[in-house]
């Protein structure tokens, strides 16, 4: 942050996406623009199915070891 100030122009509040750099409207509430925004909702959502598919396979093979494992 050693960027030297210039007179007003910085005095205004410039906000800009978090992740692309691209402008931000000022009734943006958020650090990332929509596409940015869109993307890590897109991120999320897929990694959270990724969780629950890896989840739901655990719940179904731990059944089936167990029996295995218990079968003398
Ligand atoms: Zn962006």
């Amino acid at each position: 942050m050693s960027r030297k100030k210039k007179n007003n122009e910085e005095a205004v509040e410039e906000r800009v996406c978090k992740k692309c750099g691209a402008p931000l409207r000022s009734t943006n509430r958020y650090n990332y623009c929509d596409n940015c925004r869109r993307e890590r909702a897109k991120a999320r959502r897929e990694t959270m199915e990724l969780c629950l598919g890896v989840g739901v396979m655990v719940l179904s093979i731990v059944p089936g070891v167990k029996h295995f494992v218990n079968k003398k």
